[in-house]
């Protein structure tokens, strides 16, 4: 089911702030089961590409496609996340007082925002969901810990969790590996990895030695556009991208 078509598609993308462009013709293209990162100094408009895929900020101009049919500018927040676009920001927020387990299993129960099951049994298939959730992200021999002793890293493979438990077809992570150990940040590029073919992944991050473990593709934005696309390698050897970490 891996198959290779565009799952995001974003075309001449504008976004004006008080005429301010921090979103310029913008065009950008996501394939289903992907991992892609995308990197760019501050300001280039990382976020700002976020909130529009979120419809968090509508754009003045452009085309913003989920698969072939869902136009996403005719669609609310809640819409969007409903259809499978889901995001992690930075700062992971699970529930402190509740355990590994049953924070997956609240997450998987307000899903699409029913609450109905929310007291109902798990039935078996739930449960091997979240058995193989837990597998995923490392956490099954701590399920019964509650959240607010994990550690940092803990934390963001929980919430890393409650997304996939929703199972998303396209999921944002916003810099995931900020503030991690070394060991945090391999076992974080591990679970990532361990996701294409299954879900789209759009990861912004700024530690580049984390970026280049998992991306076989990485966009740079700067000023708003798209500067180029292309491997870790091919990227870091741009001069265009060069000069624009280095040149000002
Ligand atoms: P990045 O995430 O790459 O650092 P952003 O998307 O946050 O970049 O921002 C792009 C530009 O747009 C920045 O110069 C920022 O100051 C500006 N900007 C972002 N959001 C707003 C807003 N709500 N109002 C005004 N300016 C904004």
């Amino acid at each position: 089911d891996a198959s290779h078509g565009t799952v995001l598609y974003l075309d001449d993308v504008n976004v004006s702030f008080d005429g301010f462009k921090a979103l310029n013709n913008l065009s950008l293209f996501i394939d289903d089961g992907e991992l892609r990162c995308l990197i760019g100094p501050n300001g280039a408009g990382k976020t700002t590409l976020m909130d529009v895929i979120t419809g968090k900020t509508r754009p003045d101009s452009g085309s913003v496609y989920f698969g072939q049919t869902l136009n996403l500018l005719e669609m609310d927040e809640p819409a969007i996340a409903q259809a499978g676009i889901s995001r992690k920001f930075q700062k992971p927020s699970v529930f402190d007082n509740l355990t590994v387990f049953e924070n997956l299993e609240l997450a998987m129960k307000t899903d699409k925002g029913v609450w109905t099951t929310l007291f109902a049994q798990l039935n078996g298939e739930q449960l091997d969901n979240i058995g193989r959730v837990l597998e995923t992200i490392g956490l099954a021999e701590l399920y019964s810990q509650q959240a607010g002793v994990l550690s940092h890293g803990q934390k963001q493979w929980l919430e890393i969790g409650m997304l996939l438990i929703q199972e998303p077809r396209v999921m944002l992570v916003d810099e995931p590996v900020a503030g991690m150990t070394h060991q945090e940040i391999d076992k974080t590029a591990e679970l990532l990895l361990s996701l294409r073919g299954k879900h789209s992944v759009v990861v912004v991050e700024h530690d580049m030695e984390f970026v280049r473990s998992i991306a076989s593709k990485v966009t740079v934005l700067h000023e708003g556009s798209v500067l180029m696309e292309g491997t870790m390698d091919e990227v870091q050897n741009d001069p265009r991208v060069i000069q624009v970490y280095l040149g000002d």
